[in-house]
């Protein structure tokens, strides 16, 4: 087994890193500072959690997958294990002030608190509307506070170990695929840690996370003006201020997008107990994809309360999303043949699941 020694030479120092924050937290001689992690003193450890859990190190996806979603029958290539596709948008305009699009993630985890289904939220706030910044939310106002993208990448999964800390035990927590993929690969490495029955995982689609740098790049292009949050509908870039909406181009966004990125073979959050994205086709609403027993449980509460309603999701829009899915996984598995070739064996590039995307048999 490795540690944080080969934590850092196998994935810090060859730009890996997907930023989740899972490692920092949990020990003491890694830290983080906006979008840089560093193992500060390479602890020697040979069974480093730090190294096991990391979505960068080798992930044997079948099995992760088998643990979470075994039981839910059929599986997409493309959208992974999944229930029901729906649209969907939060009802209370109270709790859902801020939202990106729908407000359905807000809504869900302020239904799961308000149940006691579970204690706190591990999200990703932002004093700025731009920085993000983790906090472990337990009321509706934190919960709302956190509402928006924060484009940037964050370290937001740090927060876990301050739950468990402080005796947490069921815990939500809201992330980028590669982060729902951290908790799950550090469930089944420390299950006393993250108990896979008491936590709820909502991922949120992502295509790519961008760098610090885009922080400087929407500062200088708001002038003097206070910036209040971003949006990237279709093919657009929106920097939202005090003053009005500045419109740019998405490739602006882009070339802030963070190199890791590109080993990224989940575009919506596959082993997420609820996954939530755009719903572009319609503005003010979200895709969203129940996979497991915990996911319907929760929307069947939502529902309930009547602070979620759901839509019929359309066929032809569902394709559009698979599409833009292996769109994504094409370009990845290039890029992870590539990194094997120069020695990095990220995913097991033979199991059917890769091997059909590499030989075009999947649409
Ligand atoms: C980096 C990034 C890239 C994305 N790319 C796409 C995409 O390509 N296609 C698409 O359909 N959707 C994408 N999304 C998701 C989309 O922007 C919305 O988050 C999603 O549609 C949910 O909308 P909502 O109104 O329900 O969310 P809200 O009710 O506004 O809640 C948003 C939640 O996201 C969390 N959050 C905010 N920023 C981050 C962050 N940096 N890291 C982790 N969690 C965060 C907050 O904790 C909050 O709970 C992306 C999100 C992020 C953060």
């Amino acid at each position: 087994m490795k540690g944080g020694k080969e934590l850092k030479e196998e994935v810090q120092d060859k730009g890996f890193c997907t930023l989740c924050g899972l490692c920092v937290g949990r020990c003491p001689y890694i830290k983080s500072l906006e979008d840089k992690i560093a193992v500060v003193f390479p602890c020697g450890i040979e069974e480093g959690k730090c190294y096991a859990a990391c979505p960068r190190t080798f992930t044997d996806w079948d099995a992760v997958e088998a643990q979470v979603l075994g039981s839910v029958e059929g599986r997409d290539p493309l959208i992974g294990r999944y229930a029901q596709v729906w649209m969907a948008r939060g009802t209370n305009s109270e709790l859902t002030r801020g939202s990106q699009d729908g407000g359905t993630v807000t809504s869900l985890i302020n239904t799961a608190i308000a149940d006691g289904m579970i204690e706190g939220a591990v999200l990703t706030s932002s004093d700025d509307g731009l920085t993000p910044k983790a906090i472990l939310a337990t009321k509706a106002d934190e919960v709302g506070k956190a509402a928006g993208s924060k484009y940037m990448a964050a370290t937001s999964l740090q927060v876990l170990h301050e739950a468990r800390r402080a005796g947490m035990e069921k815990l939500g927590i809201v992330g980028r695929p590669c982060q729902v993929m951290g908790v799950r690969k550090y469930q089944a490495v420390v299950p006393e840690e993250c108990d896979r029955d008491k936590t709820l995982v909502i991922g949120l689609f992502c295509m790519w996370a961008l760098s610090f740098g885009f922080r400087d790049y929407v500062r200088q292009e708001a002038g003097g003006r206070q910036v209040t949050g971003v949006a990237i509908p279709k093919g657009e870039l929106q920097i939202k201020t005090t003053d009005g909406t500045i419109s740019k181009s998405v490739e602006e966004a882009k070339q802030f997008a963070r190199t890791a990125c590109n080993l990224c073979w989940d575009v919506t959050s596959e082993l997420a107990d609820i996954s939530v994205g755009a719903a572009e086709f319609a503005e003010g609403w979200n895709t969203l994809i129940v996979r497991s027993e915990r996911g319907w449980n929760l929307l069947a509460k939502a529902l309930n309360s009547g602070v979620l309603e759901i839509r019929d999701y359309p066929p032809a829009m569902l394709e559009e999303l698979r599409m833009a899915s292996l769109g994504k996984k094409r370009r990845v598995v290039a890029e992870l043949q590539r990194v094997q070739s120069e020695g990095t064996s990220m995913v097991d590039l033979n199991s059917p699941r890769f091997q059909a995307v590499i030989e075009g048999e999947v649409n």
